[in-house]
Formats: C-alpha cells, sequence, structure tokens
C-alpha cells in the first residue's frame, strides 16, 4: 500500500521537484513502516509520480522544468540501458563501480543514490558474490555500512527545507521524526542479503561484512563547517581527513539555522553520478585454542628467539604449536600466550604448560571434536620434542582464567646436586628450613 497521505503532498511534492528519491520522500514524511521502502524503485517512482501528478504539473513555481523531469522519467529517455545491465560492475581491484548508473536515473540531491541502485538486488547480489568468494565459514553474520559525511549535510538541509514548508501549515518536524537513512537501508537491505546468502543477520555474529561508500564529487559539501566551527574539526591520529562523520554531526547539531542556509543550498543541488564504493570487506572476530604442552628438548626456546635479526635456535613451542593452528584454521595471523615461562634447556614435564593461542581473522572456525583430536594428532606426530594434550576451542574469557592461574599455581622442581662433602641430615634439616619468599 502506498503509505503517503493527503498531509504528506506538499512535502513530497516540494522534495519530488527538487531531485530527492522516493525512498528519501517517505523517511522525511515519517514513513516508519518498512513494507514500502522494499518496493522497486520503478514501481516506487511510478507510484509518487501517480500521487503528485496532476499538482505537480499545476503547481510548482517552475512548471516547464518539471515537466520535463517528469516526461523524461515516464518515457525512459534518460534511460538508456532498460535492462539494468552493467550497472554496477566489480572490477579487477576487487572495488565495485557503478559508471553508468547516473544515465539510469536522477541521482538523489539527498542519499547520493544509496537508496536508489544500492538497494537494489543486483547490487546486493555483487556485494554477495565477494563475501562468498572470501571464503570465510560463517552461520551468520553482521552487515555494517558507512556512509560519506557529507550526506549528513545535505539531510541536514533537507530537513531544513521540509520544516519550513512544514511550518508554512504550521505543523513542525524534528530531527528524530525524521527516519534515518542508516535505518530505511537496513529495512531494505538486510532481508534481501539473508535470503542471498541463506543465513541470517545477527549483530551478535563474528563475521562481519562491511561496506565503505564514498562520494568524491561533493566532498567539498562540509567544509564550509570547518570554517565556521573550526573546534569541531580537530586533527586526529589515523584520520585522513577532519571532515569525520562524528565531527559533521557535532558541528550540525551546533550551527545556526540562519548560517547553515546561508552556506549552502537548500534543497541541496543534484550530483551527477551515484556513490562510488571504495570497499567490501569481510571478516571474523578471533577464536581461541587452549590446551598443555609438554617439552622434552633442552633446546627449544619458548617464544622464537632471535637476537639482532639472527634466530639462535632452528624452532620454538609456539612454532611447532600454531604453524599447523594457523593452517587449519585459515588465519591471518595469531597470539600466543602461555601460563609461565621456562628456559631454553628446561623441559616441562608432568601434566604440562596451560597454554592458549588467539587465531586473528580465521576463515574456518567450526570443528567437531574429532577433527580437533586429529589436529592435535597432527601436531604431536610432527616432532618428538613437544606433546600436546587437552586441545580445545575456548572462550576469550578462559584466556583471562589461564593468566589469573598463573599467580596461583604451585609448581614441583626437581634438582640433582653433586657436593664434595658428604650430606649429613642436618644438611638435609638446613634445607627444608629455608622458606621460599
Ligand atoms: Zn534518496
Amino acid at each position: 500500500m502506498f503509505p503517503l497521505t493527503e498531509e504528506n503532498k506538499h512535502v513530497a511534492q516540494l522534495l519530488f521537484g527538487t531531485g530527492t528519491c522516493p525512498r528519501c520522500i517517505f523517511r522525511f514524511c515519517g514513513v516508519d513502516f518498512h513494507a514500502p521502502y522494499k518496493h522497486s524503485y520503478e514501481e516506487l517512482l511510478n507510484d509518487i509520480q501517480k500521487f503528485l501528478k496532476d499538482e505537480l504539473i499545476l503547481e510548482v513555481p517552475n512548471p516547464p522544468l518539471k515537466k520535463i523531469r517528469l516526461q523524461e522519467l515516464e518515457d525512459g529517455i534518460d534511460n538508456p540501458s532498460q535492462n539494468g545491465e552493467n550497472k554496477i560492475s566489480v572490477i579487477e581491484d576487487g572495488s565495485i563501480a557503478s559508471p553508468n548508473s547516473n544515465l539510469n536515473v536522477n541521482v538523489c540531491n539527498v542519499c547520493l543514490g544509496i537508496l536508489q541502485e544500492f538497494c537494489e538486488k543486483e547490487f546486493i547480489k555483487k556485494v554477495c558474490q565477494k563475501v562468498e568468494a572470501s571464503g570465510f565459514e560463517f552461520t551468520n553474520l553482521v552487515f555494517s555500512v558507512s556512509f560519506p559525511p557529507q550526506l549528513s549535510v545535505r539531510e541536514h538541509a533537507a530537513w531544513l527545507l521540509v520544516k519550513q514548508e512544514m511550518g508554512k501549515q504550521s505543523l513542525s518536524l524534528g530531527r528524530n521524526d525524521i527516519v534515518q537513512l542508516k535505518e530505511a537501508y537496513k529495512w531494505i537491505t538486510y532481508p534481501l542479503f539473508s535470503e542471498e546468502l541463506g543465513v541470517p543477520i545477527d549483530g551478535k555474529s563474528l563475521f562481519e561484512v562491511s561496506v565503505v561508500f564514498a562520494h568524491p564529487e561533493t566532498v567539498g559539501d562540509c567544509h564550509f563547517l570547518g570554517k565556521i566551527l573550526p573546534d569541531c574539526f580537530k586533527p586526529a591520529q589515523n584520520k585522513q581527513s577532519v571532515f569525520t562523520r562524528m565531527a559533521v554531526m557535532k558541528a550540525l547539531n551546533k550551527i545556526k539555522e540562519e548560517d547553515f542556509r546561508k552556506q549552502f543550498p537548500c534543497p541541496p543541488n543534484s550530483p551527477k553520478a551515484v556513490c562510488t564504493v571504495l570497499e567490501i570487506e569481510c571478516a571474523h572476530g578471533a577464536v581461541f585454542v587452549a590446551g598443555r604442552y609438554n617439552k622434552y628438548s633442552r633446546n627449544l626456546s619458548q617464544t622464537p628467539w632471535i637476537i639482532d635479526g639472527e634466530r639462535k635456535l632452528e624452532s620454538s613451542v609456539e612454532e611447532l604449536i600454531s604453524d599447523h593452528l594457523l593452517t587449519v584454521f585459515k588465519a591471518e595471523s595469531f597470539n600466543f600466550s602461555f601460563s609461565g615461562r621456562e628456559d631454553v634447556d628446561v623441559r616441562t614435564l608432568g601434566n604440562g604448560r596451560p597454554f592458549a593461542i588467539e587465531l586473528v581473522n580465521p576463515h574456518r572456525v567450526h570443528f567437531t571434536s574429532q577433527e580437533i583430536k586429529e589436529l592435535q594428532q597432527k601436531i604431536n606426530k610432527s616432532s618428538n620434542k613437544i606433546q600436546v594434550r587437552d586441545l580445545q576451542l575456548v572462550s576469550r574469557e578462559a584466556i583471562g582464567h589461564m593468566k589469573e592461574g598463573e599467580e596461583e599455581k604451585t609448581k614441583t622442581y626437581s634438582a640433582l646436586i653433586w657436593t664434595n662433602k658428604v650430606i649429613q641430615k642436618k644438611d638435609i634439616e638446613f634445607l627444608n628450613d629455608i622458606k621460599v619468599v
């Protein structure tokens, strides 16, 4: 069902006439149920035109222009690629470009195409292909999206415009009355991702897919804020630009309405091209494996022994264990931790010393207990210098427990002593009386 009513007509007309897309119009009209956003873009465009048609042609201040725009959309003059093919292409370096997208529809002056082609099935499919090609094992996923900061500036400008229009009808529009772009994007794309990949979207998932959008054409949109409110834009380490989303938001909360209006067009002007996809990244949160090891060699260090770039010993306990785990979990890197340490020439006997390893960005994470057992056997067969037991997948918290245990545990040392005089009973008593501090 079409969600707008007579009440929304003025606002819808104003926004549509200034180059705003149907979904952004819904957002500014406070449509907060998901269904209307999920219709195809063509359908929405059709519906909104039908909704506005008569009045749009009669009432707009600049009729010829609007007529042309509507006519174009109806006739598809500016839509040479009707079948939608080649709209988005994955290029060699893995980024996604949409070179012809601006020919298909007028690019929305508020969302810069985010709620246009970037929520269509075709784009979702391209992202999913990248996810599948990444080779990660996952049973659910969390999706994160990053929009260019100037979108907030454009959103602000559109808000001021609509607020003014509603004010004429003695109506008010708070910033929170508008449906957030991110929310609407989620409503549309989450079900599509879930369906395409066959797994649920779950905020707690360790597997994250992130998409970063940019819009080079309008990067300058934020710059005036830096001149008016320099305090909001302090250079920070690791940030390429001072115009981060957070800083822009902060400045928009501070700036006076009249100052903003003087500096930035309300409505925002129409861009030529839609956003570009800067990157699509997949990453899996770390998994942890723990166990105990015995060391039988008096010529093996616990961690790689390298001095001034020169390796002193061929291998180490850490390497003998982690090499296998890294391969099997297809992880990017690892962090090893031991409960205590021993010297190169000391053996570790008894039940063995606890260890844990954090496997960073693992591509494979699901193992049966049988597979873990086989992995342990593989490690044990590969060297007679160490043996591993109780190998198991553990939680991050368990690593903390191992480190705590390091403080409390008791250790037993055996030592064989040579002396040049015969040991008497009183010598043993003397030794026993020594208290360890
Ligand atoms: Zn839009």
